[in-house]
């Protein structure tokens, strides 16, 4: 994903400008896309980035850029540092503004002065020109809603589908099981655009939704295809089915594997010998 560039300010509709978080990284891509949503003086924030200094001069040449006079308020599609990590910056800079999520109380709990505001799944944030319907989309993260843009039938993807790469079901918090029902859930809205967190927008939402659930449905037979052989530990299984990926990525890799073997032992299709133990056999039920 490094490598990728995008310009750091740009129009990409007359209701959507992103401002680039200035935090590029091997699982960020070029960055976070932070949006301006709306067309009126005042626009929404959705995801001021990560906290890294250099994104508050973008942010403001996304401002002029877009027209924006103030910030109305601050929302997120969920909790993760890279997402929620800018807030405190930009209330320094333009005030103490709303900050609105889906709850998250182990989380949350860090950003308790940011007085964060319940947004439910169906809430609707509204600025002149936009209106934004959250739908809880949990799987890479518990709390992650993701945005409809109605006057658009376009939706803001969050982190559950990127311009580049694939999304990390996270070990901990994550729920790869979720997360498909998540994807499947995005499909039915149909949406024309994806604007997403990560990378360059996606013009046709159906068929990147549709090539998601299906790579992860290849990985899943790829797995159980493994273990056919044999049982087999997690760092074996991901040596053979991300062959072609840099080892840097085998530790995300490994943690895709235990959500896909999870969800497979929910199914009564696999069984572990030893857990998520990193030597931990898993094998056919
Ligand atoms: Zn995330």
């Amino acid at each position: 994903m490094l490598g990728m560039r995008m310009p750091d300010v740009d129009v990409w509709s007359e209701r959507v400008t992103v401002a680039l978080g200035q935090n590029p990284s091997m699982f960020t891509g070029p960055g976070t896309n932070t949006y301006l949503v709306g067309t009126g003086p005042e626009r929404i924030l959705l995801d001021p980035g990560q906290g890294v200094p250099g994104y508050l001069p973008v942010l403001e040449r996304a401002m002029e850029r877009a027209g924006c006079r103030r910030i109305q308020e601050i929302v997120l599609t969920h909790g993760h540092p890279d997402h929620i990590g800018g807030v405190r910056a930009v209330r320094e800079r333009y005030g103490k503004l709303r900050v609105s999520k889906f709850p998250w109380p182990e989380s949350d709990a860090h950003y308790a002065d940011l007085e964060l505001e319940l947004l439910g799944d169906g809430a609707v944030a509204r600025t002149e020109g936009a209106t934004l319907r959250g739908v809880h989309t949990p799987g890479h993260a518990p709390d992650h809603l993701c945005f409809l843009l109605e006057e658009e039938r376009a939706l803001f993807s969050g982190d559950n589908v990127l311009g580049v790469g694939t999304t990390v079901i996270p070990n901990q918090s994550g729920d790869l099981g979720q997360y498909l029902a998540s994807l499947a859930r995005l499909l039915e809205l149909a949406p024309r655009r994806i604007y997403p967190a990560h990378g360059p927008v996606i013009e046709d939402g159906p068929a990147k939704l549709r090539e998601y659930i299906a790579h992860r449905h290849e990985r899943e037979r790829q797995i159980l295809a493994v273990l056919e052989r044999g049982p087999a530990a997690v760092p074996e299984i991901v040596k053979l089915v991300y062959a072609a990926y840099p080892e840097a990525l085998h530790a995300a890799a490994a943690q895709s594997t235990t959500q896909h073997l999870r969800k497979l032992e929910r199914e009564g299709r696999v069984r572990s010998g030893g857990g998520d133990a990193p030597a931990g056999r898993w094998s056919l039920a």
